[in-house]
């Protein structure tokens, strides 16, 4: 019997906005199938380093890419760069020598089936799914298959980000990918609800949609793996977000902040940089200011926007690297409250100088705030429990080698463990 699995990532989607009303095929699958009920993402809880960390079942520390954002010495010092832009992995191959620093799905799986993505998130979220081009990655910014050659023509995803364009990837998916290529791994990176959820109020009726709109793209990848399964194939279903969101409650200038306080040289200066990531950040120091890290911390502890600071060793309970660049980390200060529309969870949120879009109001995610770190995985058939909900603890990372597993291959080399079949049930209460 062939053995295959096939991933569906509906980016952003909140574990407890699932709902029978909101996302009917998600609620049923939960029910029916193995649900990990304390599931979390890495830190940074963004989607390039979730995909980084899903592709290669490491942390953000051991695979390298640590956020949205980050910083990368090309040769002048220290600067923050945007992992999302197409060129960045070229970026950081030139500054570092490399992409990512250990293998991805697609890298394992090349001589074994091949891995293929379909993502509609962003160009850098997407390309570091399979940065060196193991596999086969589409997305509207470019398409490539092995050895980084493009898809041109008919061949490219031409879409757009939202929740049409995901409809047209998803019916491709099913066609192409999963009844005709059959790759050993198939991923179909959604861009909702995450897309929506940035620019509307969490739970507003326009974010309901989107959720709505994921949830009929995982019930068309459902009745496509059904039917494949019929026909005999051994397919292990994983369904999950990568991160949640909080409502965004003040956005701060916090490296405004670093050079007010003196601990910054200037906006540019590449002694000290901070690289946001929405509700969490990550800063660098060049050799010369490795010394200001106490000094930081405890400006950093006084600041009302800052929940938790992270140094040192810390930093590696993280996930984070402790040599190098990276001094130190920060979550932002959250809270409980609702929102207008009864979703809880307000956080603070790290301006992004080279983005101009206003979150407040609107979703965000990066930290540890305790929705964006409950993100959802569900996983159906390759002996997995049936109508099983589980507490025990889960990661994104755990994902690729329960994948690796089904499929008969090794996971050494990764942070993650394949999941147990028999996950111990939550019990009664
Ligand atoms: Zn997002």
């Amino acid at each position: 019997m062939t053995r295959r699995a096939v991933i569906v990532v509906c980016d952003s989607l909140r574990r407890d906005l699932i709902a029978p009303d909101v996302a009917p095929t998600l609620s049923a699958l939960m029910a029916e199938a193995c649900a990990f009920r304390a599931f979390r993402g890495v830190f940074p809880s963004t989607t390039r380093t979730s995909s980084a960390s899903i592709a290669t079942g490491c942390l953000p520390g051991t695979h390298g890419l640590l956020g949205n954002t980050m910083a990368l010495d090309e040769g002048a010092g220290l600067v923050c760069r945007s992992v999302g832009d197409p060129d960045f992995r070229e970026r950081m191959r030139r500054a570092t020598g490399r992409t990512l620093r250990v293998p991805t799905l697609a890298q394992r799986l090349a001589d074994h089936g091949g891995a293929v993505i379909m993502s509609n998130v962003s160009p850098g979220a997407a390309y570091f799914h399979d940065p060196d081009g193991w596999g086969w990655v589409y997305h509207r910014a470019g398409s490539y298959g092995p050895g980084l050659v493009p898809e041109t023509g008919e061949r490219h995803l031409a879409i757009r980000i939202g929740a049409e364009g995901d409809r047209t990837m998803t019916a491709r998916f099913c066609d192409e990918m999963l009844r005709r290529r059959r790759p050993a791994v198939a991923t179909l990176w959604l861009s909702e609800p995450d897309h929506t959820g940035h620019a509307e109020p969490l739970g507003s009726p326009a974010h309901r949609a989107a959720i709505r709109a994921a949830d009929d793209r995982v019930a068309e990848v459902l009745a496509t793996v059904d039917e494949l399964a019929r026909e005999g194939e051994d397919i292990l279903f994983v369904a999950c977000s990568d991160h949640g969101m909080e409502t965004t409650r003040r956005t701060i200038d916090a490296t405004g902040r670093l050079v007010a306080a003196g601990l910054k040289t200037a906006p540019d200066s590449s002694d000290i940089v901070l690289a946001p990531n929405g509700t969490g950040a990550v800063i660098y120091a060049a050799p010369e200011a490795q010394d200001r890290r106490d000094a930081l911390r405890r400006f950093l502890e006084g600041e009302d926007w800052v929940g938790r600071v992270f140094a040192g060793g810390e930093l590696a309970s993280l996930g984070l690297p402790v040599d190098g660049p990276v001094l130190l980390a920060l979550t932002t200060a959250a809270d409980l409250a609702p929102n207008a529309h009864g979703v809880p969870g307000h956080a603070d949120i790290v301006a992004d100088p080279e983005s101009a879009k206003s979150y407040d109001g609107f979703g965000q995610h990066g930290g540890l705030g305790i929705h964006e770190q409950s993100p959802f995985l569900v996983i159906r058939g390759g002996g997995f429990a049936t109508a099983r909900a589980t507490a025990m603890p889960a990661s994104l990372v755990d994902i690729a080698p329960t994948v690796l597993r089904h499929l008969g291959h090794e996971t050494a080399g990764m942070d993650g463990r394949p999941l147990p079949l028999e996950p111990p049930p939550i019990s009664p209460p």
